[in-house]
């Protein structure tokens, strides 16, 4: 069989660990493990499936269609969606159980109004906005918001299931802001309770604020990056130290290897000349794969055992890495990046290249590479 062009390859063993190791990390939390842009880039269902392998109770997605996929595709876990637009069709996610997050009076009149057309109490949790100035009602609308859903609970067409609300800096654990929100979040929790409200569940963290802040856990936390085993505060600590392992590895098959003169420009723009006579080698992916074209002359690539560094411009479809005087053939594997455990470069190296979120890296790797899977825990 022809070796696929570029793959991204996501180890579903490693996804089971991660989520285990944050269950470990949190104690008496619950973990939801978030989903949302397909799994980050690591595929929606094989992620979900290996998320719950390894012990998530919940999983998060932010669109209404990225949690109706997971029902069509079988999984039968809780499902929060927190990121409804006004005027969405309420009624098939209502009819497929999944928890909806409110954080506007107007967004739960419309669920309300589902709920009563499908015969079945919408599962709410509410947004508090605490400080990120996103989604969810401020200090100042939150009681109308409580009282509302209250009242729709008494009517029996809402469950006012879960209180949310999440992080700003949660990456920078000593942030001044993340003791604000986690006292903002008390505060409204408190109204909310005094009013009536009695939630099964509190959520306040993401990965960042699961492992570096205790004090936001909650009953729940809400892990997106972790799961994927990349930190969510590299500036703190890396996976190896918090148990994670990076489950996607993006390797290529070099398209071309050719001789090249002194002196010859490299890429659009010829923003770099070869110094010496070397070896050019040509790596079929580019920005159109998801790499990123700020990190042309600076992303790193593992080629036959060597850390090679792209030269020149990312193109569309291709980078083109110097190998110097190597022995390299047409076809020998180009790795962007792995877990980094035989001297590949990780997803954080390309983050730091491209002066970005090792997020970024992975959930923007394109359609056009293939997703392969190994290791299934199941
Ligand atoms: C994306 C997202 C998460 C997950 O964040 P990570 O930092 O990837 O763990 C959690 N909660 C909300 C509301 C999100 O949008």
């Amino acid at each position: 069989m022809r070796a696929p062009r570029a793959e991204a390859v996501v180890d579903l063993s490693a996804v089971a660990g991660n989520v285990r190791a944050i269950g470990d990390a949190v104690g008496a939390a619950e973990v939801m493990a978030v989903v949302k842009a397909d799994g980050y880039g690591h595929g929606l269902v094989p992620s979900a499936r290996a998320a719950l392998a390894g012990g998530a109770t919940w999983l998060g997605t932010a669109f209404p269609e990225e949690a109706l996929a997971l029902r069509a595709a079988g999984v039968t876990a809780r499902v929060l969606t927190w990121l409804p637009t006004p005027g969405e069709d309420w009624d098939p996610v209502l009819a497929a159980d999944v928890d909806v997050s409110v954080g506007a009076p107007g967004l739960l009149a419309e669920v309300e109004a589902a709920a009563v057309r499908t015969g079945r109490p919408a599962r709410v949790h509410l947004e508090a906005d605490t400080g990120l100035s996103r989604g969810g009602a401020t200090p100042t609308t939150w009681p109308a918001l409580v009282d509302a859903a209250l009242r729709a609970q008494a009517r029996g067409t809402v469950r006012l299931v879960g209180l949310w609300s999440h992080l700003a800096c949660a990456d920078e654990p000593e942030h001044p802001a993340n003791a604000e929100q986690q006292a903002r979040f008390a505060d409204m929790l408190a109204t909310a309770q005094a009013m009536g409200a009695d939630p099964e569940v509190r959520h306040l963290a993401g990965s960042a604020g699961a492992l570096h802040l205790p004090g936001t856990r909650y009953d729940l936390v809400r892990a997106g990056i972790a799961t994927y085993g990349l930190a969510p505060a590299p500036a703190v600590a890396g996976p190896a130290a918090l148990g994670l392992v990076p489950a996607m590895t993006l390797v290529a098959h070099l398209s071309l290897v050719k001789r090249v003169a002194a002196g010859k420009g490299v890429s659009y723009g010829h923003t770099e000349t070869t110094a010496r006579e070397t070896t050019l080698g040509v790596v079929p992916l580019g920005y159109g794969d998801g790499v990123p074209r700020h990190a042309s002359s600076t992303g790193p690539v593992l080629v036959a055992g060597e850390r090679r560094r792209v030269v020149g411009r990312v193109c569309m479809d291709q980078v083109i890495v110097d190998l110097g005087a190597d022995a390299v053939t047409a076809g020998e594997p180009a790795v962007l990046f792995g877990p980094g455990r035989h001297g590949e470069p990780t997803a954080q190296d390309w983050a730091d290249a491209a002066g970005t979120i090792s997020y970024e890296v992975v959930t923007r790797i394109g359609a056009r590479v293939p997703r392969t899977y190994e290791r299934a825990p199941w």
